[in-house]
């Protein structure tokens, strides 16, 4: 988003030192050198900048370092001017750097990936090699960002802003085929992969996959089965994982659950993760109860803009030893690059 920044992607992909911070660190440093060097050059300069009226070194040092509240340095007789100097940018920059990320945090919009990624519950690292810095033109960063004087509702459902989040997790008009479809992918490919663990004959490529809706291999007893519901007696909700996998030989079950949540909620509010965890636990025990196998529900949650929540990368290799959460991230961030081409183009 800054201009001229080197990317810092692991702190978010923010070059938090830029060409701002460089000119003003120059400046100050500039300013201590030569109110304090010995010697005729330094005066000269000292003169010369007296008779300007405009931008004077020392007005602007004094101006930037009110600008981040920046402490009172000791000179240090025992050191020379230039090192006095340096010491002082050292500061100075430091001070540069918090100021420029309080404020970005606090930046509407541009301000909620950092409070996202603030939380807990997500895996910084993992989410950050995904994360893009384009500024999407959408309706609602017209007008709350470049101050225009249009329409910010979602120009599909009319309902809710028109935000990056809202078209690529929130709209309704998207979610029983945009959203369903980019889920489908990163299914597919964790079926795909638990397919290849268990050597039955695949496509090569992940997304040539076509996941059958049972799959058995007799050599080693396993079924895989893609989007079957499983018949309790009782009534259960979510009695449909994505993908459920038996082993026959060994009496274990893993039922595995997709989902591509905002980036929000990645990590559910409380009661709503109790509430998930009592349906899992339950599904568990139905299993158990009716095909006498060890039964474990793992769920794979990853943000449509590629967050991953804490433990993610364990449970993925739960599901398979292949898979890849890179290569998941990947799918559903591209999944939502792909919707949020389509509806920007509408
Ligand atoms: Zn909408």
């Amino acid at each position: 988003m800054w201009k001229g920044c080197t990317s810092q992607r692991k702190d978010g992909g923010r070059g938090l030192i830029d060409v701002e911070t460089a000119f003003k660190t120059a400046t100050i440093g500039l300013d201590h050198y030569l109110k304090h060097k010995e010697g005729k050059y330094p005066k000269q300069v000292l003169e010369h900048e007296r008779s300007k009226a405009k931008n004077l070194i020392s007005k602007n040092a004094t101006k930037f370092k009110r600008e981040v509240t920046m402490p009172e340095i000791e000179y240090r007789e025992d050191k020379s001017a230039s090192e006095n100097a340096k010491a002082m940018k050292h500061v100075f920059k430091s001070r540069m750097k918090s100021t420029k990320e309080e404020k970005w945090k606090n930046k509407a919009l541009h301000g909620q990936y950092p409070k996202i990624l603030e939380k807990p519950h997500v895996d910084t690292v993992t989410t950050n090699k995904w994360l893009s810095n384009q500024v999407i033109n959408t309706r609602n960063y017209q007008k709350v960002i470049c101050g225009k004087q249009v329409e910010s509702k979602c120009r599909l459902c009319s309902q809710h802003e028109e935000t990056v989040e809202h078209i690529v997790s929130g709209c309704e008009v998207l979610a029983k085929t945009e959203y369903i479809s980019r889920h489908n992918n990163a299914a597919a490919y964790l079926h795909w992969s638990i397919c290849k663990d268990h050597d039955i004959e695949i496509t090569d490529k992940w997304y040539e996959h076509e996941p059958e809706t049972v799959i058995h291999n007799k050599d080693n007893n396993i079924t895989i089965m893609w989007d079957m519901p499983v018949n309790t007696d009782r009534t259960i909700t979510a009695n449909r994982p994505d993908i459920i996998v038996k082993d026959s030989v060994n009496s274990t079950c893993k039922l595995i659950d997709m989902t591509v949540p905002s980036d929000r909620n990645t990590a559910l509010k409380e009661t709503e993760k109790k509430c998930k965890m009592m349906i899992y636990k339950y599904l568990e025990l139905e299993i158990q109860r009716m095909w006498h196998m060890k039964t474990v529900v793992i769920p794979v949650v990853v943000g449509a803009l590629g967050t991953v929540k804490k433990g993610m990368v364990e449970n993925i290799k739960k599901v398979s030893e292949r898979a890849n959460m890179t290569e998941i991230q990947k799918i559903c961030m591209l999944g939502s690059a792909r919707i949020l081409r389509k509806v920007l183009s509408v």
